[in-house]
């Protein structure tokens, strides 16, 4: 029996998370993104952790910024999509969708989930049961599309929806509140969505975060979710553009 991976989370920039997730066993260390170095470090020092893998989930600054800095001190390996390679600073090992890696004994699916970016992946990790899901999913909310098409990020939700009820979502940003706002104006009468604003308003009264959420979280309120067509995917994306 492999020892669970431990998962650690800690706000970074204004509204960014930055996630370690470790390896008791082998004292693996990867780091998900790299939104601010300076806290990243910290993270490490705090766990006695030293960080040997970086995975990022797209080029965004607040998520890749970091790359070159973390892999000069601790000679982590950079892992990221081999579509969007030449963006992808410090990139060490190209990976695309259905692409499987071990850390440390632990299985690791990668999943391309265009939309906000092209070469956006997740990746999902069944023994602990969670997916770091970077921009393309929030709580109550999607990543804006940049690059992608409503086409592909209702695929790409619909994929996220697939994972099993139970796994942790682990989104990069804590825009719960704002997401939630919009989302009742999309489904006023949802009463899950209802009791999901009410609990994620109480949590940041207390400065708790939001994150993770939860597959069976967003199939039951997130607006985008279950929006049921791209074309309606893409009139819900539009009017929170413009909300
Ligand atoms: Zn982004
Ligand atoms: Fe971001």
């Amino acid at each position: 029996m492999l020892a669970p991976l431990e998962i650690h989370m800690f706000p970074c920039l204004w509204d960014n998370y930055g996630f370690l997730i470790h390896s008791p066993e082998t004292g693996e260390t990867a780091c998900i993104d790299t939104p601010e170095v300076d806290k990243i470090i910290l993270a490490l020092e705090e766990k006695s952790w030293n960080l040997t893998h970086i995975w990022n989930t797209h080029h965004h600054p607040d998520h890749a910024g970091g790359n070159l800095k973390l892999k000069e001190i601790y000679g982590a390996k950079i892992i990221g999509c081999e579509a969007d390679r030449k963006r992808i600073p410090g990139i060490d090992i190209g990976i695309s969708d259905g692409d499987r890696f071990n850390f440390a004994g632990h299985e690791v699916q990668i999943m391309e989930t265009p939309g906000h970016t092209i070469g956006h992946i997740i990746y999902y990790v069944p023994s602990a049961k969670s997916a770091f899901v970077g921009d393309t999913i929030f709580a109550l909310g999607c990543g804006r599309l940049f690059e992608g098409t409503p086409v592909q990020m209702y695929h790409s939700l619909s994929r996220i929806a697939g994972l099993p009820d139970d796994t942790a979502l682990y989104c990069a940003h804590e825009y719960t509140l704002s997401n939630g706002k919009f989302a009742l104006t999309v489904e006023p009468n949802n009463q899950a969505l209802i009791d999901y604003v009410k609990d994620a308003t109480s949590k940041r009264e207390e400065n708790i975060p939001t994150v993770p959420t939860t597959v069976l979280a967003e199939k039951s309120a997130n607006p985008f979710v279950r929006a049921g067509s791209a074309k309606r995917l893409g009139e819900i994306r539009k009017a929170k553009d413009n909300f």
